[in-house]
């Protein structure tokens, strides 16, 4: 039987190495967060596997490529403040909780959140502040941010969020329609000035709330 640290080594080696992630911290992160831990009724072969894994309440723990992709794109410092806009299974706010300062982190549903916070007490991860709401708004009372990172697809990314960003601050997001996104980069270059790069298609959930859908 291979223990968990054997199928993240294999995990990190498959599906991040050979596909072109190659920021050391990440694939660290990767390998030192127990992705099994938040995935509580999956098989180790199915919490490790190349693909979402289900949480309940219709929701997902992302891909890990997906996860891994947008955390090297958004170039997280260890000083850095970021803002994660949908917390899930928490898996993605422990990875953030070593490659960033400090991680501020909204969850929508309740039931969600409660399970997450209990798994990163556990693990001892002391550099999140959670927010039980609306984050398609953002959390303006905690901005700004250097990072700002969506779980959820977003038919747009509304100028409130975007003034969140600290000057020289990057966001991720997947952008588009319900069924299908672009991973989109946004920069915030000057004080009105966001340009905006195309990273790719992906698949994510929809965001719900103001700036999401409603069914
Ligand atoms: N990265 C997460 C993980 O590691 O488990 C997976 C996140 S899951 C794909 C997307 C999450 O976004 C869900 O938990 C969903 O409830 C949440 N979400 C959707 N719309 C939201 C909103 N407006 N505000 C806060 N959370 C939202």
């Amino acid at each position: 039987m291979d223990t968990p640290e054997e199928w993240r080594a294999r995990m990190v080696a498959e599906q991040l190495d050979a596909r072109g992630i190659t920021d050391a911290r990440v694939l660290d992160a990767f390998r030192s967060v127990p992705r099994h831990l938040f995935c509580p009724a999956a098989e180790l072969s199915v919490a490790h596997g190349d693909h979402p894994v289900d949480i309940g309440h219709g929701q997902t723990v992302s891909q890990p490529y997906m996860i891994a992709w947008m955390l090297q794109e958004a170039r997280l410092g260890s000083g850095n403040r970021a803002l994660e806009i949908g917390t899930g299974s928490g898996y993605q706010t422990a990875l953030l909780s070593r490659l960033a300062h400090r991680i501020f982190s909204v969850e929508c549903i309740p039931e969600l959140l409660a399970s997450a916070r209990g798994r990163l007490e556990e693990l001892g991860v002391a550099n999140v502040e959670f927010l039980a709401g609306d984050g398609s708004v953002g959390w303006p009372g905690r901005a700004p941010f250097d990072v700002i990172i969506y779980s959820a697809a977003a038919p747009e990314v509304p100028d409130v969020v975007k003034r969140q960003l600290a000057i020289g601050g990057r966001l991720l997001a997947p952008v588009g329609s319900r069924m299908r996104q672009n991973l989109v980069r946004i920069e915030r270059a000057g004080e009105k000035e966001f340009p905006e790069q195309n990273l790719g298609g992906c698949i994510f959930v929809p965001l719900r709330g103001a700036f999401g859908w409603s069914d």
